[in-house]
């Protein structure tokens, strides 16, 4: 069982040895670099791993597939990028990757004013800046310092009302224009869940009309010159090329008209991102048909074929493609604290000398369960739980009996999955889904999976070792908040099986891979539940090294981000131990040093085994 890693792994991940190890240098294995981190113990909670050989990777790609089809087609305009920083804002992440572009002259993207902000203080110098989204006088002025500080930058009008602002502000400001470029409302709508960002009734972009407007508005204020770029998006994770193409011929028009129509300065088309990420860990639901060399082909060849017919130079070509470069660089990974079924064993079964009479049916069913009778049995058996569940309602048998019952299926199932496991039948995955384990992993789905939760995302997951064992588990994922949203149920279309593991035992982690776009900035506080301990993780040819260990926050902290008044928590914990009558001053002492370390302490859970090592 591979868990589709040829599929989503993208090369990034093999197996060896029944590990999942990192294809690069001396390939290390994730949990070898997972017991390093947790080495000294204090780390115990969800780790998300960061690995920037995979930001270069991306960034290497995108680059050589555009110069790749440049040179095919003969295609004589430049190409560059830039990082949208919404996809992923976090410091580890984005001062690597500023530095890993800086000599292809990559980028930054920016659509707040926050964002704006990280970007001038973080970009290469020359490399370009685009901004987009809805603007406010304040945040146009921010576009002018930027330019004022040498910044290459472009600011993307979404409105007629900002580019009245930019001329208004280009009068009182200090000679220093920034680029203007202008964000086209193609007919052609926009995909999938994200068709809000492209087509005719997207919330963004100037209608043609609008357009030309534009240009006259811009001439007035002799800043024709400084229209240089327009710009799209048709909407992220872009899963079929067709749409894309559709609006790459309309923009591609736009482009031909705006330049035959004196607009001399304009020389670019900015494709916004969209590139998709394969998420799938199934090949039946793939959930991209292209690549990205056929994506960079298709871009120039088609942009080449207009500007011929049109008779004008061919475009400039921009993208600001984030999930696909961040998505692969991040995996969080996660202890499993507990099976459900574990309590069920054969020591705990407590029969009677007279048991009821199906009860005694189940434990024969139990005792002669075999490869050839497993599937009838197993229905047989759950059959059976569910007339003595009724039983018990009505009182007809006691608790006892009712243990006897739940620890039996319970067994009957762990044998008859193993017995079957080698067919695939449809009938084997629906006995599968009636019999699913439930693993409690210590993670919050809120925190760092939500878009499973938001839109119905999935993310390729597996254990990180015993691979080189069948995993016989149909396995729901259930997370530590008290949501019962939080889980990842079973489903046959995508089936997860894992290890029937005894984690006071040994441990057993999950990795949830492509984590690195989008999750982490969107990821809720549930219950209180934050970011996760993070760590970059270097590979060369000889080892690995770790940096950048932040330890998910302290509870402190976390109640300091609502606002709490700390010092009023501490003091009104501290006074109503001091003034309990049930404990003696030693124990007061003793309780007040607990409570100071659990303030200081994240609030993930410690796994049973490492309660029980101490
Ligand atoms: C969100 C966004 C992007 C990035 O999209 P991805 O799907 O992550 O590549 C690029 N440009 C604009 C304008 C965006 O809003």
């Amino acid at each position: 069982m591979d868990y589709g890693i040829k599929t989503w792994g993208n090369d990034n991940f093999f197996i060896e040895d029944g590990k999942v190890k990192v294809n690069t240098g001396c390939e290390p294995s994730l949990i070898e670099i997972v017991e390093e981190i947790r080495k000294d113990g204090s780390i115990r909670g969800p780790i998300l791993l960061r690995f920037p050989h995979l930001i270069q990777k991306q960034i290497r790609m995108i680059y050589k597939s555009f110069t790749d089809a440049k040179k095919e087609y003969n295609y004589d305009g430049n190409f560059s990028a830039v990082y949208p920083l919404k996809v992923n804002q976090f410091p580890n992440f984005v001062k690597n990757l500023v530095n890993l572009g800086k000599k292809y002259n990559y980028g930054l993207e920016a659509g707040s004013k926050a964002e704006l902000m990280l970007a001038m203080a973080f970009n290469n110098p020359n490399a370009p800046i685009t901004v987009n989204g809805f603007k406010d006088n304040e945040m146009i002025s921010l576009g002018f310092i930027a330019s004022e500080m040498g910044h290459n930058i472009t600011l993307t009008i979404e409105g007629l009302n900002e580019l009245e602002s930019i001329i208004e502000i280009a009068k009182n400001r200090f000679g220093s224009v920034p680029n203007i470029g202008l964000r086209i409302r193609l007919h052609s709508s926009g995909v999938g869940i994200w068709a809000k960002s492209g087509g005719i009734n997207s919330k963004f972009g100037l209608t043609s009309t609008e357009l030309l407007e534009a240009v006259t508005m811009l001439k007035d204020a002799k800043l024709l010159d400084k229209f240089t770029m327009i710009h799209f998006h048709i909407g992220s994770q872009i899963t079929d090329i067709a749409p894309l193409k559709k609006a790459l011929r309309e923009a591609g028009n736009i482009y031909a008209e705006l330049s035959k129509m004196g607009a001399t300065s304009l020389r670019a088309i900015n494709l916004g991102g969209g590139l998709a990420i394969e998420y799938s860990q199934h090949t039946k639901t793939l959930h991209k048909n292209y690549t990205l060399n056929e994506y960079a082909n298709d871009v120039v060849y088609l942009l080449k074929d207009i500007a011929t017919q049109k008779k004008v130079k061919v475009p400039d070509i921009f993208i600001e493609s984030g999930r696909f470069v961040a998505a692969s660089h991040a995996v969080l990974v996660a202890p499993v604290l507990e099976l459900f079924s574990q309590e069920y064993t054969d020591q705990k079964l407590r029969l009677k000398d007279k048991n009821p009479p199906l009860v005694q049916e189940l434990y024969d069913l139990y005792k002669t369960i075999n490869k050839k009778n497993a599937s009838e049995f197993l229905h047989d058996s759950i059959d059976h739980m569910e007339s003595l569940l009724t039983l018990f309602d009505l009182g007809y048998i006691d608790l006892q009996d009712r243990s006897n019952t739940e620890i039996l299926v319970n067994l009957l199932i762990k044998k008859a999955v193993g017995l079957l496991s080698d067919k695939k039948s449809t009938e084997v995955l629906d006995i599968q889904e009636r019999v699913q384990e439930r693993y409690l992993v210590n993670f919050s789905l809120f925190q760092s999976l939500p878009d499973f939760w938001g839109i119905d995302q999935t993310f390729p997951v597996m254990p990180l070792d015993r691979l080189d064992e069948v995993p016989t588990r149909s396995a729901s994922l259930w997370d530590i908040t008290c949501d019962s949203d939080g889980e990842i149920e079973f489903n046959t279309e995508s089936p997860l099986f894992l290890h029937d593991v005894d984690v006071e035992k040994r441990d057993y982690f999950l990795g949830f891979f492509l984590v690195g776009a989008y999750q982490e900035v969107l990821g809720m506080k549930h219950n209180l539940f934050t970011h996760p301990t993070e760590a970059t993780v270097i590979i060369d040819n000889d080892d690995f090294e770790i940096t950048n260990v932040l330890e998910s926050q302290s509870v402190v902290d976390i109640l300091e981000d609502l606002d709490y008044d700390i010092k009023e928590v501490q003091e009104t914990l501290t006074s109503k131990i001091e003034d309990s009558d049930l404990i003696d001053d030693k124990a007061k002492k003793h309780i007040l040093g607990e409570i100071y370390l659990f303030l200081n302490d994240n609030g993930y859970l410690k796994t049973i085994k490492s309660e029980r090592d101490k």
